[in-house]
């Protein structure tokens, strides 16, 4: 058993039809603000998965299915009361796991709580319409759950997008399958174990920790599947879209952005300056709606580069557990794909790099933070979502500008405007690509209340807030004729 998880639970273990189970295989998990191993999770194939879909089918065959929307949206308040119970010890899973600061995992284990409140509420206030029709009928709708839903959850976030997922998905009294990332899964293990606590019927949730070639595989091409959601990469969201495609799956996918922040010259800069900074280095930059574009207009450029690159000499990157600004990445690939972007930096001006604390042990995967700036949006650095604690800094003269280099990128996730002028805030927001507009602030993906999702390349579908509950339900329209 991992040290992490003594004296609560063992990790390898997988969950399906409310029973644990020992691992087939295992994968090692790795701390990554030092490296080492600190235990192993479940290693799930196609035969786990298969059958953790078939658990899902008799739950909606059975108890679940046979809930009252009452009746699950309770379950879901007993189990955020049980996740705030835990959130210290969620909190130090996931900061151990995904080497997330403690604040920032402090955070998220709010959020889950948060999501199952939200969700909880809103189960029983979901509704169809009568709607009009011919002389001698009444039509009505009805919303009905998908049945079973996978969940193929990244490494970046899992309590907040298991929070939204499988959140909205139960609510709709779906039931779920959750596949979380094979680095980072303790938090995904720990909720499993606290909804079987709050007593959610067995095979409501099931989760198959493993591989995304294997387990990911599996699930996204089963044809008892009748939802996906997925949150990752967009090179992973083509395939498991594709594999959909054979069962005429809908599929969620968000895919990550370019997200830039607007600053016009008559903003409020000292109102900026925290939102600029942390919308960046945020989890390391390992953030989907991370805002690693900052573009300003030319009489604020200089003052605002100053300002930028003061902070960042200040950023410290150490252990997660120090809980400084920012912690490691996630894994040695990751850094590697970071550190080859930062390889081809021509064209950039480096303005500032922030330092990694001596404390931080050499084998985790710490980067400095770098701020750079320049004058070409169409850069690498300025287009590609590199997932790291980079953010570059662009010049712009006027709206139009603004607008073309804003939506410039074929992603469209979340933006910000920064203005004091309001009838620029509101034509800006109509014109920016974007699934997310923030005036005077910049969200992050913003609250469990708002819909979210992206445009172009950045995904399809919303989820987060009463729209995901949309998502995660159909409609059938009910005609009958009485004369
Ligand atoms: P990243 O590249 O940031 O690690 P990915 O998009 O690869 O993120 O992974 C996000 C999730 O998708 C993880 O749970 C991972 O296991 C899963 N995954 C990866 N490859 C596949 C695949 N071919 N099919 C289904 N799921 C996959």
């Amino acid at each position: 058993m991992s040290d992490i998880t003594a004296g609560w639970f063992d990790p390898s273990e997988y969950l399906i039809a409310g029973q644990w189970h020992d691992a087939p295989a295992t994968l090692p998990i790795e701390d990554p603000s030092t490296g080492a191993e600190i235990g192993a999770i479940a290693r799930c194939g196609a035969a786990e998965v298969s059958d953790a879909v078939a658990a899902a089918q008799t739950a909606l065959d059975g108890e679940w299915g046979g809930l009252t929307a009452a009746e699950r949206g309770r379950t879901l308040l007993r189990l955020s009361r049980l996740i705030e119970e835990r959130a210290e010890a969620l909190a130090m899973l996931e900061a151990r796991d995904v080497g997330k600061p403690l604040t920032q995992a402090r955070a998220d284990a709010r959020a889950l709580a948060r999501y199952m409140e939200f969700y909880g509420g809103a189960a029983d206030k979901i509704a169809g319409q009568t709607l009009p029709y011919l002389d001698g009928y009444t039509v009505y709708t009805l919303r009905e759950p998908h049945g079973v839903t996978g969940h193929i959850i990244p490494w970046n976030y899992p309590m907040q997008i298991i929070g939204r997922s499988v959140g909205a998905a139960l609510a709709m009294g779906n039931a779920c399958v959750l596949k979380p990332a094979e680095e980072a899964c303790l938090t995904a293990l720990a909720f499993a174990r606290l909804a079987v606590e709050a007593g959610l019927p067995p095979g409501a949730l099931n989760v198959v920790p493993g591989t995304g070639e294997e387990a990911g595989a599996a699930l996204s091409r089963n044809p008892g599947v009748r939802h996906l959601s997925f949150t990752g990469s967009a090179g992973v969201g083509t395939l498991i879209q594709q594999a959909a495609a054979h069962n005429i799956t809908p599929v969620t996918l968000e895919l990550g952005g370019k997200s830039p922040q607007i600053v016009f010259a008559d903003a409020d800069l000292d109102a900026a300056m925290p939102f600029l900074l942390s919308a960046g280095i945020q989890n390391a930059g390992q953030t989907c709606s991370a805002s690693s574009r900052i573009l300003v207009e030319r009489p604020l450029w200089e003052e605002a580069m100053a300002r930028m690159s003061e902070a960042y000499t200040k950023l410290t990157t150490a252990p997660a557990l120090e809980d400084a600004d920012l912690g490691p990445l996630i894994s040695a690939r990751q850094k590697q794909i970071v550190q080859g972007y930062l390889s081809r930096d021509e064209g950039l001006q480096l303005l500032a790099e922030g330092h990694v604390s001596q404390s931080a042990p050499a084998a985790g995967h710490y980067i400095a933070p770098r701020l750079y700036a320049t004058t070409d949006p169409a850069n690498i650095l300025a287009q590609e979502e590199i997932f790291g604690p980079v953010q570059v800094m662009i010049p712009f003269e006027g709206e139009e500008q603004a607008v073309a280099i804003a939506n410039g990128t074929g992603y469209g996730l979340v933006a910000s405007i920064w203005s004091e002028n309001g009838a620029r805030q509101m034509r800006m927001a109509k014109r920016l690509k974007a699934g997310q507009v923030f005036i005077n602030n910049y969200g992050a993906g913003g609250g469990v209340e708002l819909p979210f999702g992206g445009v172009g390349r950045s995904g399809h579908g919303r989820e987060k807030g009463f729209e995901a509950l949309y998502g995660f339900s159909q409609l059938k329209t009910v005609a009958a004729k009485h004369g």
